[in-house]
């Protein structure tokens, strides 16, 4: 009896790493970038549509002709049609980033299906267009994710360059570091609402010359569906 306690009270942590944990060993079939002959790259917008930095971004990217792809949380998105609307009457793709933002490693199999599911139909019914692809909150996955997301047909994309990640950066360091770190098939992950606080301001402050420095490099801007 006492064996069975000590055998249940280990197999429980035993059995969240591999769902959690152990799960990260499949996003070696994820995308995290594109291909490498083509001098193109993908700019990806995660955590809006924000009411004042989305427009901002997306006057950005009409100003410079760029396209790019917006990872939407579903609530976000139910909260501002007329913004995901926008995004995707521009030419831009959609992404679904889960119902609430919640990490998956505090999700269970149900709990992470309805995330996914939920941000799905919610980003399709504002926008008028079914979400493409999916990144998970934090880039956090879990066992359950991927059957979910092979059923809705939307791939898992992670990025290959991160100019800002869990602490703020100066917008200036941001487009440096964008800058020297393209390589072709590269996948920017940049935050147009916060995550880290104040993500979208910064965005819109170095986003112009993000571009620039890419386009005098040679890159293509292009949404994710072209560069994959
Ligand atoms: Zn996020």
């Amino acid at each position: 009896m006492k064996r069975a306690v000590w055998l249940a009270a280990g197999a429980a942590p035993a059995f969240w790493g591999a769902y959690t944990w152990g799960s990260h060993l499949l996003t070696l079939g994820s995308v995290w970038r594109g291909p490498t002959w083509r001098y193109a790259a993908a700019l990806t917008f995660d955590d809006g549509p924000h009411p004042e930095w989305t427009p901002r971004v997306l006057d950005i990217l009409d100003r410079a002709d760029a396209r790019g792809t917006f990872f939407l949380i579903g609530r976000r998105a139910q909260r501002a049609p007329a913004i995901a609307r926008r995004i995707a009457l521009a030419g831009h793709d959609l992404g679904n980033h889960t119902w609430s933002h919640q990490s998956f490693w505090r999700c269970g199999p149900r709990e992470t299906e309805c995330e996914i599911r939920d941000g799905h139909v919610a980003i399709a019914a504002a926008a008028g267009a079914e979400p493409r692809f999916f990144r998970p909150p934090w880039g956090k996955t879990n066992l359950a994710m991927f059957g979910t997301l092979r059923r809705l047909g939307t791939p898992c994309v992670f990025w290959s360059v991160q100019p800002e990640s869990r602490r703020p950066v100066d917008p200036a360091e941001q487009a440096r570091r964008g800058i020297a770190c393209a390589r072709p098939g590269a996948i920017y992950d940049l935050h147009d609402a916060d995550g880290v606080p104040g993500a979208g301001a910064r965005l819109v402050e170095f986003l112009p010359a993000l571009i620039a420095g890419l386009r005098d490099q040679g890159y293509a801007l292009v949404p994710l569906h072209e560069l994959l």
